[in-house]
Parts: C-alpha cells; sequence; structure tokens
C-alpha cells in the first residue's frame, strides 16, 4: 500500500477541464475501521490482503491518510430531479482520491463516499451511514456478479462517528453508525455533468467537457466535429438502452432516475433508494418521495431514461450548431436498441431462441398475471425453466410435481389464478414444443438471464440489522452468495426464497 500509481500519460483527468471540479481533502474520521471489501475488486486494483487487512488501508479509505499520488477533488454538476432542473447538486458528499491503472491497463478512479462535505454540500454534512453503505456496497457487487454495467466497489469502512438522519420514515431524526464506501469506475461523469454549463451559458466549458469525455471515456470513437459528437451521443443513448434491459430483466428500481443519477457510461450509479421486485408489481418503486407520481416505478425505467437522454441531447445541442439530426437519430437508437434488447430478454427469459410479436405479446400477459396473483419475479422465471412441456400440467402447477407454488405471497389470490396460468402454461408448452431447442439447453439458456439470488431489500435489512447489532459476518456471506447470482448453491436457499411478511412495508425494511 505504497502510493496510487496513475499512469502521467492519463494527465489531470477532469481537473483540465475548468469549472468542473474542486480540490478537497476528505475529512478525517474518529475510528476508521474496514467492515468489508471486495476481494476481487482488490485484487484488480493490485491491493493484496494483507494490504487490504493493514490499519493504513482503512486509515486511507476511510478518509484520514491519503497516498503518495493522490490528490483529491469533488466534481460539479447539476441535473434535473423528478422531471424539474434543480441548478447545482454536487458531488456534495463524493470525493475523488485519484485515479489509477490495473495491470491490463484499464483506467480506474477512487472515489470516497461519505468523506465529509465538499464546495458543493450547500448545508448537508458530505456525511453517509452504515445502513446505506453497507446497501451500495453489497448492491455495487452484486450488478457486477449479474453481468450488469455499474460502478464497483473496494471497501466499507466504518467511521467510528454517528450520523444523525431523519428519514427513517417516521419523521424522527436519529442518530446512525457512519461508513465510507470507497466507489470505483472508469468515470463518474453523469449527465448532469454536461447540463451544469449548458445551464450556465458556459459553451466553451460545455464542449471542453464533451472533448474531454469523448477522448478519456470512448477512446475507440474517431471522427470529428459534428460527426464525433453524434457518434459519442448515440454510444451513449444505446448503452443506456441496453442498461435499461437489464435492469427490467432483473427486477431491479433504481428509484432515482435523476439525471445527476445517470452515468455517461451506461453505468449503474448511486445506489440508493433502489430496491428489487419481490412480487411483480409494474408500479412498484423503492423511493418514499416518489409515493405520489412515481415517476421512478419499475417499469417506467425505459422511458425515464429516454427522458433523460432528451435532456442530455438539449444541453449537448450546442455543439450541433443548426443541424441537431444527429442527435434525433440517436434517440432513436435508444428506442430500436431498447426494443431489440427488450426482445432477447423475453426470449431468454421464457427460454426461447427467438421471441416472436407473439411471443412478446405472451410474455406481458405472463407478466400481468404474475402482478394480479402476486407472484414473485426471481422466483417464478427461475421456476419456469424447470416446467416441462411434454409432462401434465396440473400436475407441475398445482399437484406433486408443483413448480411454482413457493414464488406465491397470498393463497388465495393463487387459488383463484390456477385456471389461467393452466391455460398460459397450456399455450408456453405447444410454443416450447414447436420450438424443439433441448430440454437441457433451454434450461441452461434460462438459468443464465433468470438469476436464482438477488440481493432482496429484506436480505439486505437482516445484513444492516445484524451489522447495528455488532455482528458484520452477514455482509461478506451476502456478498459470497451474490457472487453466483446464476448458479444453484446448495445449502444457500435461504437466501433465495420469497419476502418475509414484515419486510412487505418500506417502514420495515430501508431502502436508503
Ligand atoms: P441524490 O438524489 O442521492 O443523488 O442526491 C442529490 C445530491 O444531493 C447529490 O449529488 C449530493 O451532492 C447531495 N447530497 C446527498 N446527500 C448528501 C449529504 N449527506 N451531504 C452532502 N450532500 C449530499
Ligand atoms: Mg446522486
Ligand atoms: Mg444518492
Amino acid at each position: 500500500l505504497a502510493e496510487l500509481r496513475g499512469d502521467p500519460d492519463d494527465g489531470p483527468g477532469i481537473r483540465e477541464v475548468e469549472a468542473a471540479w474542486s480540490r478537497v481533502k476528505p475529512t478525517p474520521v474518529a475510528a476508521p475501521r474496514l467492515i468489508a471489501h471486495s476481494r476481487e475488486m482488490a485484487q484488480t486494483l493490485g491491493f493484496s490482503e494483507d494490504d487490504v487487512r493493514s490499519p493504513r488501508f482503512a486509515q486511507v479509505f476511510g478518509g484520514n491518510a491519503l497516498l503518495p499520488g493522490m490528490d483529491p477533488f469533488a466534481a460539479n454538476y447539476g441535473g434535473h430531479q423528478f422531471g424539474h432542473w434543480a441548478g447545482q447538486l454536487g458531488d456534495g458528499r463524493a470525493i475523488t482520491l485519484g485515479e489509477t491503472r490495473d495491470a491490463q491497463g484499464r483506467r480506474w478512479e477512487l472515489q470516497l463516499k461519505g468523506a465529509g462535505p465538499t464546495p458543493y454540500s450547500r448545508s448537508a454534512d458530505g456525511r453517509a451511514v452504515l445502513r446505506s453503505s453497507i446497501r451500495e456496497f453489497l448492491c455495487s457487487e452484486a450488478m457486477h456478479h449479474l453481468g450488469i454495467p455499474t460502478t464497483r466497489a473496494l471497501s466499507l469502512v466504518g467511521t467510528g462517528e454517528p450520523v444523525v438522519r431523519d428519514m427513517f420514515y417516521d419523521g424522527n431524526a436519529k442518530e446512525e453508525p457512519g461508513a465510507i464506501v470507497c466507489r470505483v469506475s472508469p468515470s463518474f461523469i453523469r449527465f448532469g455533468n454536461f447540463e451544469l454549463p449548458y445551464s450556465r451559458e458556459d459553451l466553451e466549458g460545455l464542449q471542453s467537457l464533451v472533448d474531454f469525455c469523448i477522448r478519456r471515456d470512448f477512446p475507440e470513437l474517431r471522427g470529428q466535429g459534428a460527426t464525433l459528437y453524434g457518434d459519442w451521443f448515440a454510444t451513449v443513448a444505446e448503452r443506456t438502452a441496453s442498461l435499461m434491459a437489464h435492469w427490467m430483466r432483473v427486477g431491479f428500481v433504481h428509484g432515482v432516475m435523476n439525471t445527476d443519477n445517470l452515468s455517461i457510461l451506461g453505468l449503474t450509479i448511486d445506489y440508493g433508494p433502489y430496491g428489487w421486485i419481490d412480487a411483480f408489481d409494474p408500479d412498484w418503486t423503492p423511493n418514499t418521495t416518489d409515493a405520489g407520481g412515481r415517476r421512478y416505478r419499475f417499469s417506467w425505467q425505459p422511458k425515464i431514461a429516454y427522458w433523460n437522454l432528451t435532456m442530455l441531447a438539449h444541453a449537448v445541442s450546442p455543439l450541433f450548431g443548426e443541424n441537431v439530426d444527429p442527435l434525433n437519430a440517436a434517440l432513436q437508437r435508444y428506442m430500436d436498441a431498447y426494443v431489440a434488447a427488450d426482445r432477447a430478454n423475453t426470449a431468454g427469459k421464457l427460454g426461447l431462441r427467438e421471441a416472436s410479436d407473439t411471443d412478446i405479446e405472451a410474455i406481458q400477459s405472463l407478466n400481468s398475471l404474475l402482478h394480479v396473483a402476486e407472484v414473485d419475479m426471481t422466483l417464478f422465471y427461475r421456476a419456469l425453466s424447470r416446467f416441462d412441456p411434454d409432462a401434465d400440467i396440473p400436475a407441475q402447477l398445482d399437484g406433486p410435481g408443483d413448480l411454482f407454488g413457493h414464488a406465491f405471497y397470498d393463497a388465495d389470490r393463487r387459488y383463484d389464478t390456477l385456471p389461467v396460468f393452466h391455460d398460459w402454461l397450456q399455450g408456453y408448452a405447444a410454443r416450447l414444443q414447436a420450438d424443439a431447442w433441448p430440454a437441457d439447453a433451454r434450461r441452461a439458456a434460462m438459468d443464465a438471464v433468470n438469476p436464482k439470488y438477488v440481493l432482496r431489500n429484506y436480505l439486505a435489512q437482516e445484513a444492516i440489522d445484524l451489522a447495528e447489532q455488532g455482528d458484520e459476518t452477514r455482509i461478506a456471506e451476502l456478498l459470497d452468495v451474490m457472487r453466483k447470482p446464476y448458479d444453484e448453491q446448495p445449502g444457500r436457499e435461504r437466501f433465495a426464497q420469497k419476502r418475509p411478511e414484515w419486510a412487505k412495508t418500506k417502514a420495515g425494511c430501508s431502502m436508503l
């Protein structure tokens, strides 16, 4: 743990763009202590397990010490929150320590979340509670193991200091333990980074930020001028489409898709509030402040991402002069890419070689059925790969070979919907027979897109409750389960169950 070794050719990073950042040091904490780390991320960055366990590691990633080569700063961005321009927003509680290169030459930025105030904190404290930090740490790594683009998490360090929050749904301020996550990403640039100079009519600043972002984060793009800018925006649009399709496939709800929380690289960024669909519900959101409008509900994510892209298109439009056709074409590419990815999801989730329009209608009616019947999304799709189209349907639905009973939350609803499920499965059996894909191959393909283990809200809450009582072992255990989300893990079925009744309300189960 000698130094943070960057590549001198990388230059100052985003610091070459004026007004896009401020130099700021983490504020030291009372007693930094490592609670958990990602061994994959540590290995990638060249930290040995001994490094990680050394007191110095907790000092550095708790914000009390800097390694040679670290020159911390906070980035400056604005954003649209809940559909309205909110002006300058942050980073109010994230401080980048520096950049490094891994053995394969990949560039990584290391950033502390919760390491104290920055010039963008306004009246807030720049801190994060243990609860939210556990959630961000675990979900970042769980998403990575699911194969979904995301910022990563290196470490979770307890600060030994309390943080006061009044957002735990009862309106009362409460002291909670503080923590700091070191998150890691090739880039933390958000849509909102571009919106800020646009809002200030700082076209020079806007252009240098776009040029910098393309050069550093999209080195594969060639060309120049409006052509290059058009290719760049189209690439951002396509990556965003792909990300949305991933979220919809696994039942992840981001919960706060403001433009400052959308990554220019199409990564999942800024965990909390977020949540996972248990009982299938297209209208579910983990965001309690969004309770009325439900702008950030599960099923709206693809269209909200599109809306966010239109805000980014506005922000970068000055670079296109009179001709904004490339921006419109890229927005169309977003829709085409999403429709194609959604079709691939349908094929994967149902175990079909290819999905036709009729198959898309079939999965839509299945999802409506899952909603009405209150069925667990993850458990149902996982079980569907065990369905045998040549065997007796009532036996598999409701008889001795019952595949789906464990996925229902309500016995009455199950009973009432059995005939409809039967009809749906009858159509599905015929479709599988026509597809004639060998059962083993079909099951493997389905299991590769329908995870068995996801970071259910209640699983994270259990780890939080235990940690707050002094037992931090569940965090590492959950992380280990989430390493192989698509595998059967004998002996770990406890982590692949429907949510218990206590976790049904947000009062019992924090999503923040
Ligand atoms: P979010 O909706 O969580 O992305 O938060 C919006 C902005 O609020 C962030 O970009 C931060 O700059 C700021 N913020 C949130 N929490 C804090 C905090 N505890 N201290 C300072 N700034 C914060
Ligand atoms: Mg944010
Ligand atoms: Mg946040």
